[in-house]
């Protein structure tokens, strides 16, 4: 067990740093002669290893410093802090680091920040809160590294690494304790080499790498002789001598820690001399010589006695019970075991006393007091027990706050997916809307455009309709007079049942207005259309309506009609009335009364030859000739075929040849029918 304290100052960066000692500084104080600045600097180096003298120092400086410039105010705080600090006044010195955080702040001095942050790092690993010390640590070095302080920041570069080393990241240790040498070299300051190296030796140590651990202690041994520093020399005895004990090198071991502890009561370093005693009474006690052992370990106790560190007071103690149990003294050594063990109990380090029972258990038995040796081991197995429901317990801490973690993290994934759910549903039914949307558009749409195709389509039948009726028209009327056109008389003609043909009383007239042309000489085209279209209607005045009245050619008319008046002069009638109506008739023509007589053929239709009808072209033909006959006869008067004398159709040719000739053989009858007024033309002329 009491390699143990060996081991945890080896481990310790800040025991190394609050104890380095240094008496390079030779130069007298002559107050008020040399700046505050360098005294402080010359206070600063007897700081490192014999505080209690270099605090009643500082303290005289107070009232100058607290009102001196910025830098050296806070080089002041630093080294005040420090020296509480190396005196175990935790609180004080923490509440010292805490001002130097303040004014950092104020004044945005990353040194300040850094000094502070390093101080309150050594304080809270004095007290046994290792994390918590790295993390001040580290955030102390990264602040260093914003200035150009190079003592600052090889000292953070080695707390740096020294914590790396302690949470058991050694690459990162080495990494930072080699930089920190270099750096050191690089300044050139023997003081920052040493202690640069010194951490290296131990790290080396640490890395079960006690070869390289041995090539760097002749560098340091060297800068420490150079820096004049008996302490820092101390400081690399103490490192050599855990060097040797790893290799087994049992004589160069002791040889460096009494050589170590002369340089250290040379200056005065108390706690120092106290540590090399422990460190001698454990050697003795590891190799059976209990009389040295003890004799170590009671100079050790009344070293420790007034340094107010209750761990190396009670390392002291165990090792001093150790030593009197191997002499024999039993009672003596079990009291000081006990005196030990409160003090572990004290500050709560149970690992350290679980490690003290065990040893303690061992020593009694090898004395023969085995119901005392089982009493201690019953008391290390409740310890034990503690121990292990303490990190049980933490162990069940850190999985429930895993679980819990872990749970936590599923909850929120549950919850992600579900929302993730739920948004691809709300985007399903908007997209489902949309599309019900757009078909109701693209429907809304469809159907306008099928009522528009339908309304368009309707129209365009409607045009068409009206434009077949047009057509149909057109097909069947004159376009000038309105009346019926050739064509459509011939249709009808073809169309005309045989029966109907057969019927009696019908008649058939043809119409040539006289000397048609002077009209349209004398008076222009279309005078004479106004003309025509007059006779027209004046035609359809003088007919019935179901007579078909139909513009023949230019201006020739032909009428239907199916059923005629009466008896042989019922026709010549009709004739008279054709003469008389349209010679009657005045056109007005621009101021200038226009009037026109017709000529007329006409005869019965069906036109009989014996019991034969005559087919509606050759009556058509007859009556053609009998028109032609009224013209030749002098106009404005009609010609009517009114029979045959003989019956047989053979002689129908002949008359058709010349009816003239025919009418005067006798072998036709005609009407003739006079016209009442002058012609026309002979009444202009
Ligand atoms: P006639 O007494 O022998 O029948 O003498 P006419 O002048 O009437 O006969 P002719 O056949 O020599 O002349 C007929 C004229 O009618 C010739 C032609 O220019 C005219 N005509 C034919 N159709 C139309 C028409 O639609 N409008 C007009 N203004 N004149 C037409
Ligand atoms: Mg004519
Ligand atoms: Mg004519």
């Amino acid at each position: 067990m009491f390699a143990v304290l060996h081991c945890a100052f080896a481990r310790s960066r800040f025991h190394a740093l609050a104890l380095a000692l240094c008496v390079a500084a030779p130069v007298a104080f002559a107050s008020g002669v040399l700046p505050l600045e360098q005294r402080i600097a010359e206070i600063r180096e007897l700081n490192r290893f014999v505080p209690e003298r270099a605090l009643p120092k500082l303290e005289a400086l107070e009232a100058e410093a607290r009102n001196a410039p910025l830098a050296q105010r806070i080089e002041f705080l630093n080294q005040l802090a420090m020296a509480r600090h190396g005196l175990g006044h935790h609180g004080q010195s923490f509440t010292l680091a805490n001002e130097l955080i303040a004014l950092g702040r104020e004044y945005d001095h990353a040194g300040a920040l850094a000094k502070g942050f390093l101080m309150q790092g050594y304080s809270a690993f004095a007290q046994h809160r290792p994390s918590e010390a790295h993390r001040l640590v580290w955030e102390a070095e990264k602040l260093a590294n914003t200035t150009d302080d190079i003592d600052l920041r090889v000292r953070a570069a080695i707390s740096s690494g020294e914590s790396h080393a302690e949470e058991g990241n050694l690459p990162s240790a080495l990494e930072r304790l080699q930089s920190a040498a270099a750096l050191a070299r690089k300044q050139g300051e023997p003081v920052h080499v040493v202690m640069a190296l010194n951490s290296l030796v131990r790290l080396y140590a640490q890395m079960r790498e006690p070869e390289k651990g041995f090539v760097l202690l002749d560098e340091a041994l060297a800068a420490a002789e150079k820096a004049r520093s008996p302490g820092r020399m101390a400081t690399i005895r103490n490192a050599e001598y855990g060097l040797a004990i790893d290799t087994g090198q049992r004589e160069r071991a002791l040889r460096a820690l009494q050589e170590g502890l002369a340089l250290e009561r040379s200056i005065g370093a108390t706690k120092r001399v106290a540590v090399s005693l422990i460190n001698l009474s454990d050697f003795y006690l590891k190799t059976g010589a209990y009389k040295q052992a003890a004799g170590y370990a009671e100079q050790a106790v009344a070293a420790a006695r007034p340094l107010n560190d209750r761990k190396l007071d009670a390392t002291a103690h165990l090792n001093l019970g150790q030593a009197y149990l191997g002499t024999g003294r039993l009672a003596d050594g079990k009291r000081q075991i006990e005196l030990g063990m409160a003090g572990y109990e004290e500050i709560g380090d149970k690992p350290e006393l679980q490690n003290a029972l065990v040893e303690y258990g061992l020593a009694l038995e090898r004395v023969g007091d085995l119901p005392g040796a089982l009493q201690a081991y019953h008391r290390e197995r409740k310890i034990s027990n503690e121990l292990f429901e303490r990190r049980r317990q933490q162990a069940m801490l850190d999985l429930q706050e895993k679980y819990e973690g872990d749970k936590k993290q599923r909850q929120i994934e549950l919850l992600r997916s579900e929302n993730l759910i739920k948004s691809t549903e709300i985007d399903n039914r908007r997209l489902q809307q949309r599309v019900w949307w757009l078909l109701v558009a693209v429907f809304a749409l469809t159907a306008t455009v099928v009522g528009l195709l339908y309304r368009k389509v309707r129209h365009a039948n409607a045009q068409l309709h009206e434009k077949n009726r047009e057509l149909k028209q057109q097909s069947v009327r004159d376009p000038l007079t309105g009346l019926y056109n050739r064509r459509h008389f011939l249709e009808y003609m073809r169309a005309l049942p045989a029966a109907e043909q057969q019927d009696n009383g019908g008649a058939l007239f043809l119409l040539d207005v006289d000397h048609f042309k002077n009209i349209n000489d004398t008076y222009g085209h279309a005078a004479g259309d106004a003309v025509l279209t007059t006779i027209a209607a004046r035609l359809c005045e003088i007919l019935r309506e179901t007579d078909m009245i139909v513009r023949w050619g230019g201006e020739e008319f032909l009428a239907y009609l199916p059923t005629a008046p009466a008896g042989k002069a019922g026709l010549d009638e009709v004739a008279g009335r054709i003469l008389a109506g349209v010679g009657a008739t005045v056109v007005d023509h621009g101021g200038t009364a226009l009037s026109v007589n017709v000529s007329i053929g006409y005869a019965p239709f069906p036109l009989s030859v014996g019991k034969q009808n005559l087919a509606w072209e050759r009556v058509v033909n007859l009556v053609d000739m009998a028109l032609y006959l009224a013209k030749s006869h002098g106009r404005n008067r009609a010609y009517g075929v009114r029979g045959f004398a003989d019956d047989r159709l053979a002689s129908i040719d002949a008359i058709e040849q010349n009816l003239e000739h025919a009418w005067r053989a006798g072998q036709v009858e005609l009407s003739v029918v006079m016209g009442e007024r002058e012609p026309l033309k002979a009444a202009n002329g």
